[in-house]
């Protein structure tokens, strides 16, 4: 059902009405406030924002409920300053959302609401654009006698209009009925308060979401057999809550499947939220999904300015916008016709939060779709542990593509051991010939190399000396383009050194490889043939993505380079030939996830190969070409990978068989983060052994994070590990409210990772 705003006016006349809102502090807590005034009863609603006093200054806080009692003492609630909408902003569920998130991710809930609002609601004054004041008449007009306004013409010309309209006219309208002075004449009646103003939405216009004849431009293309029986399955569950994995390997039709699901949705005149995990994909999309449906379609994302985001988020929040694409944080956005959710590559790790609050917006997505009522799909080649998980609960239906779409056929992949072999620059021999072969067939090469600029280290071959960020234990990349050495990590920048900083000696050596150099030798070795290299260097300026992938959309006979931005989602019908320069930088990795990461890595970047007619070959290069995980790859697929992946993780009691938290402290010195992460550890043993009498859970930790200095702070970490989800956010809570209260977090900035994606 839609949710309108009608729902949010919450008829109250009780003596005393408290406002519970939440106001954006650290604070875990809600706060309680009294009304100002008689007139404030009337406006009062959930989902606006009101200004509050809030210690020695005011802030802006939205309120979440309204009750005739508190915890407060009377003589300590103060009153509210200034009601600040008309209408609510936030529809009651997304306010029932904010507060799970709150809940769930351990965080502050003013700070929650104020992430998931536009920018420009935390400022003060923002109309909506469908706002307009109506003049009506009042009960005190109607109970006089109007016989006294004989002489005032226009005053008696007003109220007789006014009456033959209940709700009122705006002054355009009045403008079009009356005419000489009638602003003065209303002026009047208002001083007398027999005419007051009334902010009401408009009308909605005869909207018609379409603007051809029907939803969809052209009919779709004939669905193979697996995607009509997906389809179908999906159809079945349309109207209800349902999640559903669409597991399809790349090339498969996933998209076709979505847009046969999402036309149905709009034939029912719902709206379909589509949450994609980078910006990178969406004009691919977005072009796709215009190109079929007749109806408007808006994206969010993080390359849109602050008014930008708040219009889409508006037009998306009256509903004029009936298919949403967005990244993470659109999953907040109010969409009172709601009728589904997909999330596209649903593995990917930028649907969670990394920092602030770490939220995964594919769970917060999941609790969405539930309390809506609407069924929501999860799409990917390479689904995720915690997906495949659901499935084998039954919480989650399972569908799968194994065929590609049209006529295209899975690449071949094998491993190229390159132990004993010259590496130019990261290629062997094998490798080079292979791409002349590709190449003087008119085809595309795709060079893979997951780190960039020109060399991850530089070192004097005299002395020894590295080139070191001085603020995080980490090395700088020198970027030749520049000329400068670079940190990735804190993003500190300097000139190349001439000669070495510690012993003068002039001879420095350039250590690993990086895209740029990669593009340095493929040119060198390849002059005749065009090369684009595709990292986030190259792709800074806004549009060069784009037009960098129409090139090599329409291209013959080039080399691509470049990192993971290269794995997600595009679609290079030339490429036949694959490279991955060095699969061993992913081999060893102390977080258990990473043999996922690989997998999901190489399966995604071998998909971008051979996705037209032509055949695909994938190469992986590597010095350990007998380990497990890539053979159990390459030999049995992503998901024979998967089910031991699943079973080694289930005799571990890893997630998710397991629940994690991850709390992570920084500070100036080692011992502070060191002190409180050590006294979080009591504090969660006390409360585990008292109150929860020694359940299963586990504490890891404190130990340093795999990189301890970070950006000049030092930085540990305790990992919490729990077989029920419950005793783990109990003994979270209880944490909380002891490092709030006893002031323990004075010397370090600490944080609560739930559901923790990688460790560090
Ligand atoms: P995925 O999203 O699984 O990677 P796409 O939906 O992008 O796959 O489909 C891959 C290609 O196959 C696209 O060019 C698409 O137009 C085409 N395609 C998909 N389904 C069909 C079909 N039933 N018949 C013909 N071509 C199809
Ligand atoms: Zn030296
Ligand atoms: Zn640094």
């Amino acid at each position: 059902m839609p949710k309108t705003n009608k729902e949010n006016t919450v008829a109250v006349k009780p003596k005393q009405t408290i406002v519970q809102v939440a106001v954006p502090t650290p604070l875990r807590r809600k706060f309680d406030y009294l009304l100002a005034s008689e007139d404030d009863h009337e406006r009062i609603q959930v989902g606006i924002r009101v200004l509050v006093p809030f210690g020695r200054t005011t802030k802006i806080a939205i309120v979440l409920g309204l009750s005739e009692h508190s915890d407060v003492p009377a003589n300590k609630l103060r009153p509210i300053s200034k009601i600040l909408d008309k209408q609510a902003i936030l529809p009651l569920d997304i306010i029932k959302l904010l507060n799970w998130v709150a809940r769930y991710y351990q965080h502050p809930i003013g700070e929650v609401f104020q992430t998931a609002i536009p920018v420009h609601y935390r400022k003060k004054e923002i109309p909506f654009a469908t706002e307009e004041i109506r003049y009506i008449l009042t009960q005190q007009a109607l109970d006089n006698d109007w016989t006294t306004l004989k002489r005032a013409i226009r005053q008696l010309s007003l109220l007789k209009q006014l009456q033959t309209v209940p709700k009122g006219l705006t002054k355009e309208q009045l403008s079009q009925k009356q005419e000489g002075q009638w602003q003065s004449a209303l002026k009047a009646l208002i001083d007398k308060k027999w005419v007051k103003e009334q902010v009401s939405l408009k009308a909605k216009p005869a909207y018609s979401y379409l603007y051809g004849e029907e939803i969809c431009k052209h009919s779709a293309l004939i669905l193979n057999e697996e995607q009509e029986r997906a389809v179908s399955a999906l159809l079945e569950k349309a109207d209800e809550y349902h999640a559903s994995l669409l597991d399809g390997i790349t090339g498969s039709g996933k998209t076709e499947v979505y847009l046969s699901f999402i036309e149905y949705q709009l034939q029912q005149s719902r709206q379909v939220l589509v949450l994609v995990p980078e910006i990178g994909l969406t004009p691919q999309l977005l072009e796709r999904f215009n190109d079929r449906f007749n109806v408007t379609i808006q994206s969010l994302h993080s390359g849109l300015n602050n008014t930008q985001r708040m219009l889409v988020w508006q037009q998306v929040s009256e509903g004029k916008v009936r298919i949403l694409i967005g990244t993470r944080s659109a999953v907040f956005t109010p969409m009172p016709d709601l009728g589904a959710i997909l999330i596209d590559e649903e593995h990917d790790l930028s649907f969670k939060q990394q920092d602030g609050i770490r939220y995964s917006a594919k769970d917060i997505a999941l609790v969405r779709a539930n309390n809506a009522g609407v069924p929501i799909i999860l799409g990917s080649a390479t689904p995720s542990m915690e997906s495949l998980f659901l499935c084998q609960q039954g919480k989650m239906s399972h569908y799968k593509l194994r065929q590609r779409a049209g006529k295209a056929k899975p690449p071949q992949v094998h491993l190229l051991d390159v132990r004993g072999q010259y590496l130019q620059h990261g290629l062997s021999q094998t490798l080079i010939n292979l791409m002349k072969q590709h190449l003087e067939k008119n085809n595309q090469v795709l060079l893979f190399q997951n780190r960039r600029g020109y060399s991850p280290v530089l070192l004097c071959n005299k002395c020894g000396w590295i080139s070191h960020c001085h603020r995080c234990d980490a090395k700088l990349t020198y970027h030749r383009q520049h000329h400068r050495l670079r940190c990735h990590h804190c993003q500190v920048e300097q000139e190349l050194p001439a000669h070495c900083p510690e012993c003068a000696h002039v001879e420095l050596s350039y250590l690993g490889i990086g895209t740029e150099r990669v593009e340095k030798t493929v040119r060198e070795l390849f002059p005749e043939v065009e090369i684009v290299r595709i990292d986030r260097d190259t792709t800074q300026r806004k549009g060069t993505l784009e037009s960098m992938l129409e090139r090599v959309k329409d291209g013959q006979q080039q080399i691509l380079i470049g990192t993971q931005m290269l794995a997600k989602g595009h679609h290079f019908p030339n490429v036949t030939l694959v490279a991955i320069l060095d699969i061993d930088q992913g081999l060893y990795s102390i977080d258990f996830r990473a043999p996922e990461r690989l997998a999901q890595l190489i399966t995604q970047v071998s998909g971008r190969a051979g996705r037209a007619e032509k055949k695909g070959q994938v190469v992986l290069q590597t010095s350990h070409p007998e380990d497990e995980t890539l053979n159990t790859l390459l030999n049995e697929g992503y998901m024979g990978f998967a089910q031991k992946a699943l079973a080694e993780r289930k005799e571990l009691l890893l997630p998710p068989y397991a629940y994690q938290a991850l709390i992570r402290a920084e500070a100036n010195k080692t011992s502070d983060y060191q002190k409180f992460l050590d006294a979080c550890f009591q504090v969660m043993n006390q409360i585990k052994n008292t109150l929860l009498q020694g359940n299963d859970s586990q504490f890891l930790g404190p130990v340093p994070a795999p990189m301890e200095k970070k950006a000049g702070k030092f930085r540990g970490q305790l990992l919490v590990q729990s077989v029920q989800r419950k005793n783990l956010h109990r003994i979270l809570h209880g944490l909380i409210q002891t490092v709030e209260t006893n002031k323990m977090a004075q010397r370090v900035r600490w944080s609560i990772d739930i559901d923790p994606q990688d460790l560090y």
